[in-house]
């Protein structure tokens, strides 16, 4: 499997940048997991969005969603143009519900519910769907190829469960790093992990790479990964745009 970072900030990009959207490709394969501010632009420079197999909201933040609205019109144009013969499968939380029908009832997307326990394929890839704790019903994503194995944990607060998921057997952790280690109660009131939760998560899980995500613009990245590597010494890689990872 390749990842590769589309976007990485929150809740707004930096100039010409995006906020979360990672491509995961497989053979010919090609999953979206989401799709924030600035995505499908950025996306459109690796891959013409109608070759897009699936995306993946994990929740209902714009900085997760928004550009689903832009994709939309971009498969609308591909089926127009008879460059796409079928609608986009998506997979969304059923919650909030106004937004999850306003998006069923699109005729270019095949809406279908992320749910915990229900697995499916997007190529030979198997993707596994389980809760986090965040502000919105939100779902991280174990994505498995073979002997290979990707976990995304979308927006979180630190949990026995999300360490449980993590030390099934992990890859490539790709976690949010949202706040600074000191801000940990207000990580926990916002279901966000700091950057010492990132690393523990990381460390205690055993995962092979750690790839950090989800920063806002004004941080350093570099002070947010000197506090990473307090807590963890195994192979780190803090996100930026492009970066294409081998899993
Ligand atoms: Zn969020
Ligand atoms: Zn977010």
């Amino acid at each position: 499997m390749l990842l590769r970072t589309i976007g990485c900030w929150t809740p707004y990009p930096r100039a010409a940048e995006a906020c979360s959207g990672y491509l995961v490709s497989s053979d010919s394969s090609y999953l979206l997991l989401d799709c924030g501010h600035g995505v499908a632009a950025q996306l459109t420079r690796w891959l013409p969005a109608e070759q897009l197999d699936a995306v993946i909201i994990s929740h209902f933040h714009p900085d997760h969603y928004v550009d689903l609205y832009a994709i939309r019109h971009m498969i609308r144009a591909a089926l127009f143009l008879k460059t796409r013969q079928q609608p986009l499968s998506v997979y969304l939380p059923a919650e909030p519900a106004h937004l999850y029908k306003e998006f069923a009832a699109m005729p270019e997307l095949q809406v279908n519910t992320l749910t915990a326990n229900s697995a499916f394929m997007v190529g030979n890839m198997r993707v596994q769907p389980f809760p986090v704790h965040h502000s919105l019903p939100s779902f991280g994503v174990r994505v498995e190829n073979q002997n290979q194995s990707l976990v995304y944990t979308a927006d979180t607060s630190i949990s026995w469960s999300l360490m449980d998921e993590v030390k099934k057997g992990t890859d490539l952790l790709l976690c949010e790093c949202t706040l600074m280690a000191v801000e940990g109660d207000f990580a926990q009131q916002l279901g966000h992990l700091t950057t010492t939760e990132a690393g523990r998560l990381a460390r205690e899980g055993g995962v092979g790479v750690l790839l950090a995500t989800h920063f806002w613009p004004e941080y350093d990245v570099l002070v947010l990964q000197r506090e990473i590597e307090q807590e963890y010494q195994g192979k780190l890689i803090m996100a930026a745009p492009d970066l294409a990872i081998t899993i």
